[in-house]
């Protein structure tokens, strides 16, 4: 029976936007058009779908506490278009940073739920 992943690998899989069982198959379709299976393994991404939102929401927590303190530490001359500024800028990272927090939040939900329930596959030898 092949060994499973360590929780790093997983993570890198997911950062990487692979599956978190092979690291073959591609997590995304598209820019962030999740698929639903693995084109290597087969195995399904998010069989319980909502199981990663609790991730995407604390991160994008995270971005925003970020923004928050950005404000609070930044005198602008105009404060209008400083404010505007961060405003862009978090949303650029929330946006940008989307699919790979989306591959590490899969991944973190293979390695609590779905690790033990679905056994890689069997290799031929
Ligand atoms: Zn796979």
């Amino acid at each position: 029976m092949p060994q499973q992943p360590s929780l790093i690998q997983l993570i890198r899989r997911g950062v990487r936007k692979r599956c978190p069982r092979c690291g073959q198959g591609r997590l995304f379709r598209g820019w962030y058009t999740l698929s639903e299976r693995c084109s290597s393994c087969d195995l399904e991404f998010e069989p319980l779908e909502g199981n990663s939102w609790w991730f995407m929401y604390y991160t994008t927590a995270f971005f925003t506490g970020l923004i928050i303190i950005g404000m609070l530490l930044t005198t602008p001359d105009n404060q209008w278009i400083g404010r505007g500024l961060i405003l862009v800028a978090w949303m650029g990272c929330i946006v940008a940073t989307m699919p790979y927090r989306k591959g590490v939040a899969i991944a973190l939900d293979y390695f609590t739920e779905h690790r033990t329930s679905q056994p890689p596959p069997r290799s031929e030898d």
